[in-house]
């Protein structure tokens, strides 16, 4: 058993400067399985004064600790090292974050790798945070040095638990930072169990927190906190204008990953059977809990009427089921509010539009958040089901008449996270990638995402990237170095 877990009830401990404790408060809270709502573990409810140990914890290992003079290969070996022991644990990691989240087990064996390539990806990158030498007029050399931000805070959200902490925690360590994550209140338990190796991969007490608990008290306590230099957030908009306003006193540098509305445009001339399948896909992996879900999904009014025929009779087909089971396309919402919020929408969306499947909970479980994977059509772009985000398996398909009417549906929305756009013809297809105000752009597919490229919003999807070379510099600072290569006196007076 795990050192953070207690008994076989699996009651979690937090984990600050090096060492699993419980919260100050001695509270804990309820990790429900969303599949058989069972309570399979218990986590401790952080407060202020955990998180004002977290920071303190960091800010030292941040100043004086090990960590503040380690090598870029040093802080490179020890991702190597995490990363493995994510390869090694990667069906135990698999089985928890799927049973946690209620996601299909095969789609969390990929959130498993992902997480460890992400490691290895920036345990590389350690090496590689390059300064420049500066062509400054003067007899001088001007040098721009990268330096770490500091204290790192990461909140993060529950559709895709660890990989989205994982996305911060890797850069902020190659980067020389040190960490305080705030997991999802509801799906904690995979970063907790990450937690037993930062000992044996190297990483020092202090270097990386973990304080569980929820937004308003510990994610509070985060952001207005004067020693946490930086924050990283992947959230609601709701909460993230939340935490900008909180952020400000203390001039915070923050990122914000924010939610999306994105459009999936489909031209007449696509392949159908592949369209078909990228629509279904976009939408309704991981039970549509994405944040780049296509959840508009725009069609050529040519092929319109066939291609909602022909997406309904395959999501007959969407196998739901246990997330544990192999075979399982889709599995439960992650809580009773999530399932709540969605069920809310099938509503509303009933008053808006045509509805050809779903519209309800999912009858044949007895138990479990499970919804029905849902189609509209003739949705209007301004329908609430159109500009709002649902986050659950609900689909708004909208003709339109040409490229001109696609692109004005496809931007008329505040968000800017992603969208895609399906033809076999590359002009079409590249002025529409030009005209699209999203960050990610996929043409004929829709959601692979790569450590390698960069991730965020355009518009109201927030700002800041994640991934690749830009994921880093987020958490590096740029100092400027003047050095006067004159031996005679300035001449000033
Ligand atoms: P959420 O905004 O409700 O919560 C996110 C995190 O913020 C949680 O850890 C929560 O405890 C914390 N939080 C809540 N209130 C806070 C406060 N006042 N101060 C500080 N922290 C606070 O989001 P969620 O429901 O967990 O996740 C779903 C949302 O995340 C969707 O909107 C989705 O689009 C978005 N998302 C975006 C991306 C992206 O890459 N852009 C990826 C995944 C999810």
């Amino acid at each position: 058993m795990p050192s953070g877990v207690k008994s076989e009830v699996r009651t979690y401990q937090m984990y600050i400067n090096g060492e699993w404790v419980d919260s100050v408060s001695n509270k804990t809270s309820a990790i429900i399985d969303p599949s058989t709502e069972e309570v399979i573990a218990q986590v401790p409810s952080g407060n202020a004064e955990d998180v004002n140990r977290a920071v303190a914890a960091a800010k030292a290992a941040f100043e004086t600790g090990p960590w503040a003079s380690t090598t870029p290969q040093e802080r490179g070996r020890v991702l190597f090292r995490l990363a493995e022991k994510i390869r090694q644990n990667a069906a135990m990691l698999a089985e928890i974050e799927s049973r946690n989240c209620g996601k299909p087990i095969v789609e969390a064996e990929y959130d498993i790798n992902d997480a460890a390539t992400c490691f290895e990806y920036y345990g590389g990158m350690a090496t590689k945070i390059l300064g420049t030498v500066n062509p400054v007029p003067d007899n001088a050399v001007s040098l721009t040095m990268k330096e770490p931000m500091g204290v790192a805070a990461m909140i993060t959200p529950w559709n895709y638990p660890l990989v989205m902490a994982t996305w911060k925690m890797a850069p902020a360590l190659a980067a020389g930072c040190t960490c305080i994550l705030k997991p999802p209140g509801v799906t904690p338990l995979t970063v907790l169990e990450l937690a037993n190796w930062l000992p044996e991969v190297g990483l020092p007490p202090g270097v990386l927190n973990i304080v569980t608990g929820s937004g308003s008290v510990c994610g509070t306590a985060l952001t207005q906190h004067p020693d946490v230099n930086k924050i990283a957030f992947t959230g609601s908009n709701e909460v993230g204008k939340v935490i900008i306003k909180q952020a400000a006193d203390t001039l915070k540098r923050v990122t914000m990953e924010l939610g999306g509305k994105s459009p999936n445009i489909f031209f007449a001339d696509a392949d159908f059977e592949n369209a078909i399948d990228g629509a279904l896909f976009g939408v309704f992996i991981n039970q549509g809990e994405v944040c780049s879900a296509g959840s508009r999904i725009l069609v050529e009014r040519s092929i319109y009427k066939k291609f909602v025929e022909a997406m309904t009779e395959k999501a007959k087909r969407i196998r739901l089921g246990p997330p544990l089971e192999r075979e399982t396309k889709m599995g439960p919402m992650v809580s009773k509010d999530q399932y709540e919020t969605v069920r809310s929408y099938q509503e509303i969306g009933k008053k808006e539009a045509k509805m050809s499947i779903g519209g309800g909970r999912a009858e044949k479980f007895a138990k479990g958040y499970y919804i029905e994977p849902t189609i509209f059509y003739d949705v209007d772009n301004h329908a609430r089901i159109a500009q709002e985000e649902i986050f659950g398996p609900v689909a708004a398909v909208i003709p339109f008449d040409d490229e001109k009417d696609a692109l004005k549906i496809a931007n008329d929305t505040p968000y800017g996270l992603a969208a895609a756009v399906w033809t076999r013809d590359i002009f079409k297809a590249m002025r529409v990638v030009k005209a699209l105000r999203a960050g990610i752009v996929w043409v004929n597919h829709m959601q692979p995402t790569y450590v390698e490229a960069p991730w965020g919003g355009y518009k109201q999807s927030g700002y800041g990237r994640e991934l690749g070379p830009w994921g880093i510099e987020e958490y590096l600072e740029s100092k400027q170095v003047h050095i006067n290569l004159n031996e005679q006196p300035i001449g000033w007076y």
